[in-house]
């Protein structure tokens, strides 16, 4: 029901401090109504080299999420990530109970490779559950939003390409999906990347930085606006995009993106925000982040969008 997730790119912050700006998001959202929350963040056993997504759930109120959140021992408080995408959900039960296993952020594996956390309602999940459960994958909830999660991770293994982007894999998904969603991804695969989407459901990206921001091809329409003249700026203008836009922090491009389903979340870290429109894909990488809008697919037809996969 509530969607927030902070990337900080070259701006130190500890997981305490990274902790408490999730935490806050989802109290923001909590007038949205929820019945569970939880959150993904990158783990710092130092026994294992590669980064790894630890996830916490939890049924109940965010209060009781934060308690959770400080009771992990792997977790290293004081421990300073120069960059760290964190992700945080509050969910609105549509399909299967609240429960910890099915609140988000959704998984695509036991490994956690590709997490998600979506606000909306795939109709279309149970074509996507048979054809997924037919090629091997293992559901572990009851949700419509861990088809998404174990979809990305089908498009990923079975990729033409090695350097295939995350964005990319994003696109292939959401044209395979029926219904309304917000989105936002993270995976161990592209570490300290952040892929966001949305059709039907709202989602908006604040930008903080202490850098002059610039933009490239053609963002006209997605130079980030403040929330006073948004509604002047940004509704008419973003009507016309039919280009990518591109939007980078110049100096040494440390820059902060929060991602949220509300302008209430985002208002207290800065003014500059982004709206998305339906089928942008948003992708940040690098200290940049560019917005690209997807074609529909084709087809309306659930079964014909799957033999597309195959
Ligand atoms: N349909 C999803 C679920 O039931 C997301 C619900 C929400 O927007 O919170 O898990």
């Amino acid at each position: 029901c509530g969607i927030f997730a902070y990337m900080n790119y070259r701006v130190p912050r500890t997981r305490k401090e990274i902790f408490e700006t999730l935490i806050k998001g989802l109290q923001r959202l909590e007038y949205r109504g929820y019945d569970s929350a939880g959150v993904a963040i990158d783990g710092n056993n130092d026994d294992v080299k590669e980064r790894y997504i630890q996830l916490v759930k939890k049924r109940g109120k965010v209060k009781a999420l934060d308690e959770e959140l400080y009771k992990q021992d792997s977790m290293d408080l004081k421990v300073e990530f120069e960059t760290h995408f964190g992700i945080a959900h509050t969910r609105w039960a549509t399909h299967g109970v609240p429960s910890a296993v099915n609140s988000h952020p959704q998984r695509s594996d036991k490994g956690n490779e590709f997490v998600v956390i979506h606000n909306g309602i795939i109709t279309n999940y149970k074509d996507l559950r048979k054809f997924l459960e037919s090629k091997g994958y293992e559901f572990e909830s009851e949700t419509d939003t861990e088809t998404i999660a174990k979809l990305i991770k089908y498009v990923f293994d079975n990729r033409e390409t090695e350097d295939i982007t995350f964005s990319t894999l994003v696109e292939r998904v959401i044209q395979q999906l029926e219904g309304a969603f917000a989105l936002v991804f993270k995976s161990i695969h592209y570490p300290g990347e952040a892929v966001a989407t949305r059709r039907g459901s709202p989602l908006l990206i604040g930008v903080r930085s202490k850098y002059k921001l610039s933009t490239e091809q053609i963002p006209i329409l997605y130079r980030t606006c403040t929330l006073e003249n948004v509604k002047n700026i940004c509704k008419t203008r973003m009507k016309r995009l039919d280009s990518s836009a591109c939007l980078h922090a110049v100096g040494d491009k440390a820059v902060e993106f929060f991602f949220a389903s509300d302008a209430s979340a985002i208002i207290e870290h800065t003014n500059r925000v982004i709206f998305l429109e339906d089928d942008d894909i948003a992708a940040a990488a690098d200290g940049k982040l560019s917005i690209h809008r997807v074609k529909r697919s084709a087809s309306d037809d659930p079964s014909r969008a799957i033999q597309t996969l195959q």
